[in-house]
């Protein structure tokens, strides 16, 4: 009685499932083990042209487009075969020619001794697919560099994978920085710095699964998402394996080169379907990873939640701060270390929060490079410097040089020049008395453009000064050819130079540095009498710190020099 109902069930079920194979929308094929065409639907036909009699017992291959390399195709049998499932889209090509683009799921179906009998695979027309549309465009935008695509690109598809997961499923965004690279860059050149990204670029791209999107994100950083994961063993496997490629040498120009790389990840909880959100933790992730030289790979936890929060929030703030000119600047003296005149004031940002009171940039100008924010704060800064400077001078004061801090963010801008022009034009101060404070990152992340864009500011009038020098990986050989005016030895020197011999050797070292290439040299966060001494003998042009002031207000600044105190 049993037995009968099973073959009742058993026969039922064929039917439906034919009739779900004849009525699909989705598109279905199953070939044999030698990949021969038996079956397709009436979805397949409409979508491919193709009749059931004109493509049985042919291979699929009659809808290759031409458009994915053999690796593509490697990658995706390779991966079919060892996990009897592959997903993701192919670009195909339609009986009268024309391509299309498939989402496609395609299984191996065995026996029971588990002997490879049919591939099955469903698939859907994608090409008009609004979504996919924005990715199609986007594909135009790779990265020159490493013919990865680019980070736009990257958000464009987290958006779309977080809006497509359902249920309990989860993703994850890893983000892969390589250690040591400046260094490598700066010894042995750009080009070998470049050789050295595009080589990591084929080796990472290769190992992933198509499905995986990968792109460079800016400098030494790669993004890569993975669309669909279980578990974090997922995810740790992939990491380790992208790390282990790092245990080849990159062979370049006869020199052989070990480098290392750190990994941050995160895997979307179900609350979290902001990408923004996403891109902030792997962020901090990677910061973990790094400080923690024994462990490359880091997690974002929800122990770290409160910082994203805190991130998220202070973001929106400042959004406002702008608006509500909340935003001050204080004036920090650069003084001429011999005749203790003061040369030139430091413009530093200070925020007048409505409840937190002044906060200081060490509070909150992270966040304004990652959210893109200090393009606008960076040009209020400028437009605010420039008209104090003019209003000192209608107010009686010497002319001296204003300082101003400027990010790599704004400095990459294309417009970034003529925002400093039309500072100095509707301010009419002389941009002979400007000087932008430009750091090491600027010049590391585009040698060439770097130094063109620096031409066109000394072509302007202004003066040039690289800051925190001795942090970053300068060399003389690069140091040589920018037309820069002056170097800022960096806080962290001066402070241990009266303790440590070896910050003490640094110094001395910056300041014939600068002797050499006949620029001028500044002691930053000089605080005590011993510093100030050490500095005179070893003969830096200039010091700046607390020992003679702090960064004061406009109208602080204004009552000191007239009382005649710098
Ligand atoms: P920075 O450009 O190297 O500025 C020098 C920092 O050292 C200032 O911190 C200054 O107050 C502090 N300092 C000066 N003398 C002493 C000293 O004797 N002892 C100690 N302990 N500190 C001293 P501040 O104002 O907090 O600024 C920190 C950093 O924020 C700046 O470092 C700069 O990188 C950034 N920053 C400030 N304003 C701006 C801005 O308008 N735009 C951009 N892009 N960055 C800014
Ligand atoms: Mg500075
Ligand atoms: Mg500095």
């Amino acid at each position: 009685m049993r037995k009968q109902k099973t073959k009742e069930l058993d026969s039922e079920q064929k039917q439906l499932a034919s009739m779900v194979f004849v009525a699909s929308k989705n598109a279905m094929l199953i070939t044999d083990k030698d990949y021969n065409v038996v079956l397709v639907n009436s979805a397949f036909t409409e979508i491919t042209g193709y009749l059931l009699k004109e493509i049985i017992g042919k291979n699929p291959r009659v809808l290759k487009s031409g458009k994915h390399g053999r690796q593509f195709y490697k990658n995706l049998w390779d991966e079919l075969l060892h996990k009897d499932f592959w997903q993701g889209t192919i670009w195909n090509r339609r009986k009268n020619g024309e391509l299309y683009l498939e989402w496609v799921t395609i299984h191996a179906v065995r026996d029971e001794q588990g002997q490879l009998k049919y591939f099955f695979a469903i698939f859907s027309d994608i090409t008009h697919n609004k979504a996919l549309e924005i990715e199609i465009q986007q594909l135009k935008n790779y990265d020159p560099l490493t013919q990865l695509p680019n980070k736009t690109f990257f958000i464009e598809q987290l958006k779309v994978a977080l809006a497509n997961l359902t249920g309990e499923q989860k993703l994850a965004v890893l983000l892969l920085n390589i250690n040591r690279f400046k260094k490598v860059n700066d010894a042995y050149g750009i080009a070998y710095g470049d050789s050295i990204l595009q080589i990591t670029a084929k080796r990472v791209r290769k190992l992933l699964r198509p499905n995986i999107i990968f792109v460079r994100d800016y400098a030494d950083r790669y993004l890569i998402l993975m669309p669909l994961v279980n578990n974090y063993t997922n995810v740790l496997s992939v990491a380790n394996r992208i790390l282990e490629t790092f245990k080849n040498a990159f062979h370049l120009n006869n020199n052989q080169i070990y480098l290392s790389a750190t990994i941050g990840a995160t895997i979307t909880k179900n609350k979290v379907r902001d990408a923004r959100r996403l891109l902030k933790q792997i962020n901090l992730a990677l910061d973990k990873a790094k400080r923690d030289p024994t462990v490359p790979i880091a997690f974002f936890d929800s122990s770290m939640d409160h910082l994203v929060k805190h991130r998220v929030d202070v973001e929106a703030d400042l959004y406002q701060a702008l608006k509500r000119n909340e935003f001050r600047l204080h004036y920090q003296p650069q003084v001429d270390i011999n005749s203790k005149k003061m040369t030139g004031v430091e413009a530093l940002l200070r925020w007048q929060h409505p409840t937190k009171g002044l906060l200081y940039p060490g509070d909150f100008i992270d966040i304004t490079f990652d959210s893109g924010l200090i393009i606008p704060i960076g040009e209020w800064v400028l437009n605010t410097a420039c008209q104090q400077a003019v209003l000192w001078k209608k107010q009686g004061l010497p002319a001296f040089f204003m300082a101003v801090n400027v990010s790599a963010l704004q400095f990459r801008q294309r417009n970034f020049q003529k925002v400093v022009q039309d500072a100095i034009h509707r301010s009419g101060m002389d941009p002979a008395n400007l000087e932008l404070e430009l750091t090491e990152q600027i010049v590391l992340d585009d040698f060439e453009t770097a130094i063109q864009m620096l031409s066109t500011f000394k072509e302007l009038g202004v003066r040039l000064s690289l800051d925190d020098f001795g942090t970053g990986y300068s060399s003389m050989s690069y140091l040589k050819k920018l037309p820069i005016d002056k170097l800022k030895i960096d806080i962290s020197f001066i402070q241990n130079i009266t303790s440590s011999k070896q910050d003490l050797e640094i110094v001395k070292a910056i300041i014939a540095l600068a002797r050499t290439l006949k620029i001028k040299v500044i002691a930053e966060g000089v605080e005590t009498k011993e510093q100030l001494e050490i500095l005179l003998r070893l003969k830096c042009n200039e010091v700046q710190g607390f020992y003679f002031s702090q960064a004061i207000s406009a109208d602080a600044l204004l009552k000191k020099c007239k009382e005649g105190c710098f």
